[in-house]
């Protein structure tokens, strides 16, 4: 037997069991129509390097019992690091996305990138020790798309080039020469949707769309099974699609225009007019708790919305209402069959989630209009995770083994997953 075959072989089978595992080898024999003596060999041998474990069994009459085999969730691990504004996130991840570790690295404004490469070259040798024993796969690095060391406010205007060839350039080879382990790097653009793919609510699902709502208004997209980089890889900036030209008075966004979505109705422009409405005078239940001094929060608006505060109510409307557009128009070009929901504005709660909901179905072609809606918190913090995701899609070999994943669930000794919901909800 070839080298080669051997390796898809083994491939298949790993693949199966991180498919149907807890999977017993009889199974996998019918599933792979390989020789059941070849199948022990293989799982044998990977239950050697500990890729797998032996779990529990099932009956199969007559008192006898198989013996079931999974994945080795605790003994494969990933490390992630991501960059937000004012923050650099590590993680470290097993196959499954659970999150073992998380550090936050405080970025200081005008921070050396000498310092933050020593401070992120010290935390991942920590992680790594904390991991000893486990098999750790690599590091994905998350390229940002923006420069957290010169980050004010929202500013796509400051040029991230040189700090995205910084951590090509620097922070990787630093990182591979210390820690002794393959670095690679991916575009913040197609990280949600793969972490969302691979652990979140998206997983099966090869036409979907991933919206983020938070101080910006995002979208991550997978289109037939591809995630979506685009050719100068910023695709999905869907807040800096135009939802209102008819106000030509209308303050430009920082993008350079005006009446985008983002500049209208992202949460900075939401609390800018739930602000100027207190400071012109109009009564609002904020007045008895919020203090002016402090910033805006979105726990501040969605207790205002439980008492009925007529003016957030308003403004929390108006702004689903037009993120409903945007995302509408995404759904229109794209076709998908799931759109999840992402970011700290969905903490809003009812209020803004219904109204999104309505404006987004009510603006969709009735023919796009089959699509589900979901929220998912899996990637609140999360983006070093659509890294990891990554990583173990390519040590799986998954594109190699993709349809494995689409095979159905019944068989003897797999449990069926329950049934989704058609309605929005929050995933685990
Ligand atoms: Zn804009």
């Amino acid at each position: 037997m070839t080298a080669d075959y051997r390796a898809q072989r083994r491939g298949l089978i790993l693949n199966m069991i991180c498919r149907f595992g807890p999977v017993s080898r009889t199974r996998l024999t019918a599933l792979t129509g390989y020789r059941a003596a070849s199948v022990g060999e293989i799982t044998k041998e990977l239950l050697t390097e500990r890729l797998i474990v032996e779990r529990g069994s099932s009956s199969v009459g007559h008192g006898r019992r198989r013996e079931l085999l999974d994945i080795n969730k605790a003994h494969l691990c990933a490390l992630g690091i991501g960059f937000s504004a004012g923050c650099a996130s590590l993680i470290a991840a097993q196959i499954d996305g659970v999150i073992l570790r998380r550090v936050e690295l405080p970025i200081a404004p005008g921070a050396s990138r000498a310092e933050l490469a020593g401070a992120i070259l010290r935390e991942a040798v920590k992680l790594l020790e904390a991991l000893e024993g486990r098999e750790v796969i690599g590091i994905g690095l998350c390229n940002p798309l923006f420069d957290p060391t010169a980050y004010r406010g929202n500013s796509i205007l400051t040029s991230y080039l040189h700090f995205n060839d910084w951590i090509d350039l620097q922070l990787r080879p630093q990182l591979e020469a210390q820690t002794q382990l393959p670095v690679s790097i991916f575009s913040a653009v197609t990280l949600p949707a793969l972490a969302e793919r691979r652990f979140g609510a998206a997983r099966g699902v090869d036409n979907f769309l991933c919206i983020e709502l938070s101080n910006g208004l995002g979208s991550s997209i997978c289109c037939s099974g591809h995630v979506v980089a685009g050719a100068g890889g910023v695709a999905g900036e869907l807040g800096h699609t135009v939802v209102d030209a008819s106000d030509r008075g209308a303050p430009l966004c920082y993008c350079g225009k005006a009446g985008c979505v983002e500049r209208t109705s992202a949460f900075p422009a939401l609390a800018a007019d739930i602000l100027a409405a207190l400071d012109s005078g109009v009564s609002s239940s904020l007045s008895a708790f919020y203090d002016r001094a402090q910033p805006l929060r979105v726990q501040d608006i969605r207790r205002a919305l439980a008492e009925g505060d007529q003016m957030c109510t308003y403004y929390v409307r108006r702004a689903a209402g037009r993120l409903g557009i945007a995302i509408a128009n995404a759904v229109n070009l794209l076709n998908p069959e799931l759109v999840v929901l992402f970011g700290f504005m969905t903490g809003l709660g009812d209020v803004f989630l219904r109204q999104l909901e309505t404006s987004i179905r009510e603006n969709v072609l009735a023919l796009s209009g089959g699509f589900r809606l979901r929220v998912s918190d899996t990637l609140e913090r999360d983006l070093p995770l659509g890294a990891v995701a990554e990583l173990f899609s390519a040590y799986l070999r998954v594109a190699d083994y993709s349809w494995v994943y689409d095979l159905p669930d019944s068989g003897a000794d797999g449990e069926s997953k329950e049934p989704e919901s058609d309605q929005m909800e929050g995933s685990e």
